[in-house]
């Protein structure tokens, strides 16, 4: 019974949990006996600052993130990031390296070139993005000010299971669609950077986890809502900020500590996404995963058919037994199943179970 509501498999905007959007629920009229909406609130009320201060202690606790290391709620999506990263960490001339591991990091890299001197030292782009390079060959640019990653590609489903360590400069990752779905070591990233429409919240919010002493060296043409430091100095009010945003962010983050913290919320993903890649693998070429198998996103499934003309009927015919949004990225076509840490198991174990009775009346 998922009472009343759909399995959602959608890239972001994507599922979050129902207790959570229950609890928000219960508290939206009147939070706290405050008498007001969140929504309503001063964001420099004592209500909020309570609220944003609890979700980036939250936050903390979770990613044991250490002290030197500023957590900001910044508004733009991760796309506005593409262009503040090179914006803050470097002049004009400056050569900084990107690994081109799908769209997301292309776009990264594409907007980069704006503001300093981006060079893509490995692109997976002719073998169709099913790939993540071997650390070992790389050859980073010599003065590189940094090395920028998408710890996993959305759109082609490939996820870094290790990280590459810069012999120059810093490691900078966009983990839009993975943050919060493992631990993570944030010591060995200069700055990492997420949207939080996948695993975390609503869209409108974008966290940003930065080194303390990489803040403060913008480019003089910088916008004052893309320099860290003026975010930094107001702790994320320097303007008005997403406060539903960042209020639901703290919901979601207050449950995952709850669950048990990362190491947990990882183990519930890799049953999850064992069963489905399994179901792939072991259906004798009738569904495919064009990802190698060491780098398969956690989060975000890819699939083909391999007869592709019955993918609008698997599509259709799933969104009748209320599994919605499997239709692939229109750069890829296929299916795509993005499994966050929002999505039960229960949803993939109904897809599974569907995805065999398909097959049995297609093969
Ligand atoms: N990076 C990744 C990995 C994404 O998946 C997305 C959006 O889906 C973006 C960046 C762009 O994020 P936004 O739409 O928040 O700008």
């Amino acid at each position: 019974d998922t009472d009343g509501r759909v399995f959602n498999f959608a890239a972001g905007p994507a599922t979050l949990p129902a207790h959570v959007i229950k609890k928000a629920q219960g508290e939206l009229y009147d939070w706290h006996g405050s008498g007001m909406s969140v929504m309503e609130m001063s964001h420099r009320g004592k209500e909020f600052l309570s609220i944003i201060q609890k979700a980036e202690s939250d936050l903390r606790a979770l990613l044991n993130i250490p002290e030197d290391y500023a957590v900001l709620f910044l508004q733009g999506g991760a796309t506005t990031q593409f262009a503040a990263i090179p914006l803050n960490l470097c002049e004009r001339d400056d050569s900084v390296d990107y690994l081109v591991t799908g769209s997301w990091g292309d776009k990264a890299f594409k907007e980069a070139q704006k503001f300093c001197k981006p060079k893509v030292i490995w692109s997976g782009k002719s073998e169709k993005y099913t790939k993540i390079p071997s650390f070992h060959g790389l050859e980073q640019s010599p003065d590189a000010k940094y090395l920028h990653i998408c710890a996993n590609e959305t759109i082609h489903g490939v996820e870094f299971k290790d990280y590459p360590t810069p012999k120059n400069g810093l490691l900078i990752a966009d983990m839009s669609s993975n943050f919060c779905s493992k631990p993570v070591d944030v010591t060995k990233f200069g700055l990492i950077y997420a949207g939080a429409q996948k695993n975390v919240g609503p869209s409108g919010v974008t966290i940003v986890i930065v080194r303390k002493d990489l803040i403060g060296n913008a480019q003089g043409i910088t916008p004052v809502m893309l320099d860290y430091k003026i975010h930094a100095d107001n702790n994320s009010l320097y303007n008005t900020p997403p406060c539903f945003c960042i209020y639901m962010c703290g919901l979601v983050f207050e449950d995952l500590l709850a669950q048990g913290g990362l190491e947990e919320v990882e183990k519930k993903n890799k049953k999850k996404a064992d069963l489905l890649y399994n179901a792939i693998d072991e259906s004798n070429g009738f569904f495919r995963c064009p990802v190698e198998k060491s780098v398969r996103s956690l989060m975000n499934v890819p699939f083909t058919l391999e007869k592709s003309d019955l993918e609008t009927e698997f599509i259709k015919e799933a969104a009748k037994e209320k599994m919605v949004a499997l239709k692939g990225h229109r750069s890829v076509g296929g299916m795509r199943a993005s499994i966050y840490n929002a999505m039960p198991l229960a949803g993939v174990e109904q897809l599974v179970a569907f995805m065999k009775d398909f097959q049995a009346r297609h093969a």
